[in-house]
């Protein structure tokens, strides 16, 4: 409705998380590894194809089981790309290990694979590809080079439920693949993620991290007589609340792919114009990506175009955002980060890059929104 404010993200909630939280209550069991987290591992499992499916607290916590999994220790390397979010990152720095940090390809705005091998030394121990707005990076090619130089693959596939490459559901192509519920993402828990365990040979090792360091989860399912500590580990697990809370949303996941789709082909056919004038940049989406909508973004020619376009944007009370100051620029990345080769399309993409409103419930404000842009676009230079 006009004159309304109109936000960048808005949760969406299916209706039945009160329902299945009051059934956990009712259970009485809170603490994590109940019933509703067993529901949402299995749909994980079912949905991706993965080995095994550990829920987690974050993306960023599967992310540090991954680090840990992945037997990090000081100095080792960890290549990924810069423009991505904090998490990928600090999840390796907190085991003494040093992100490396390789440049965007300019179409997906993935990492570029043929830039990854040229930052193998012999310290390389795992390559992290980030699936930017769930559009797969070449994971082909990116596997090949794993294999080559014995590297572990993880997948921050924080934005990439309900997406895949090549047919194969994003986050269960590598070793090891990280989710994220957080409210921001596509399926919410407020705060949440999973870890997807591809790699048969650390799925044990994977539960006692999460657990503590402990054999619990053995021992709950009676394979020894006690529990103990038996390694390295953390408290990664979410309460029955939360997976409660994720279980309506993981019942809802086709719909909600649907609906985010719908919105996402909905700009990308009017923004189709100023494309073709060469106003602006759309996403671009590579056939063999099956992508879920989780962001419709558009690249504008200069960051002073981009400043503008959010400001007078602001003005008429819409909400736009632009995403990530590379970490290889930001102060922490700068200290502790290196770079291999140059970033030009890192440095060009963040500063032109602007994320569009993108929630269920946006339909009825969408023809609205997409009238004020391209005005907007039309009128600036
Ligand atoms: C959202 C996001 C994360 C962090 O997810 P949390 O669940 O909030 O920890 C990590 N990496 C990428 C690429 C993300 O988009």
């Amino acid at each position: 409705m006009r004159g309304m404010k109109i936000p960048f993200n808005k949760p969406y909630m299916t209706g039945k998380e009160l329902w299945y939280i009051a059934q956990a209550h009712a259970n009485g069991h809170l603490a994590g590894d109940g019933s509703f987290t067993k529901k949402c591992s299995d749909w994980l499992e079912r949905r991706t194809g993965t080995y095994k499916a550990l829920l987690t607290h974050s993306c960023t916590a599967a992310l540090e089981m991954a680090a840990i999994l992945a037997d990090i220790q000081p100095g080792d390397e960890v290549i990924m790309p810069s423009y991505t979010f904090v998490s990928t990152a600090n999840a390796f720095l907190l085991r003494g290990g040093v992100p490396v940090f390789v440049d965007i390809r300019p179409d997906t705005l993935n990492i570029d694979e043929a830039r990854i091998e040229a930052a193998v030394t012999e310290k390389t121990k795992a390559i992290v590809p980030v699936h930017y707005a769930g559009v797969g990076c070449e994971m082909d090619s990116i596997m090949a080079i794993a294999r080559k130089h014995g590297l572990l693959v993880i997948e921050d596939a924080a934005q990439g439920i309900m997406a895949s490459h090549q047919g194969r559901p994003l986050g269960s192509i590598g070793h090891l693949g990280a989710l994220s519920f957080h409210e921001t993402k596509n399926i919410i828990s407020g705060e949440g993620g999973a870890l997807l365990i591809n790699d048969r040979a650390l799925a044990e090792r994977a539960e006692i991290i999460r657990e503590k360091g402990t054999n619990r989860s053995k021992f709950f399912r009676g394979q020894v007589d006690k529990y103990t500590w038996v390694d390295l580990g953390s408290s990664y697990l979410p309460s029955e609340l939360i997976a409660a809370f994720l279980w309506a949303q993981m019942e809802e996941a086709d719909a909600i792919t649907r609906r985010r789709l719908d919105i996402w082909a909905n700009y990308h056919q009017w923004f189709a114009g100023l494309e073709k004038a060469g106003r602006i940049r759309r996403p671009l989406m590579p056939r063999e990506c099956g992508h879920n909508a989780h962001m419709y973004y558009l690249l504008l020619p200069s960051l002073e175009h981009r400043t503008a376009f959010i400001e007078r944007l602001r003005s008429d009370q819409i909400n736009t955002v632009f995403h990530y100051t590379p970490l290889h620029s930001s102060p922490y990345g700068q200290r502790l980060g290196r770079v291999a080769g140059n970033m030009a399309n890192t440095d060009s993409v963040s500063e032109r890059l602007v994320r569009l409103p993108m929630w269920l419930g946006l339909e009825e404000e969408q023809p609205h929104i997409i009238r004020k842009m391209l005005s907007l676009i039309d009128a600036l230079d």
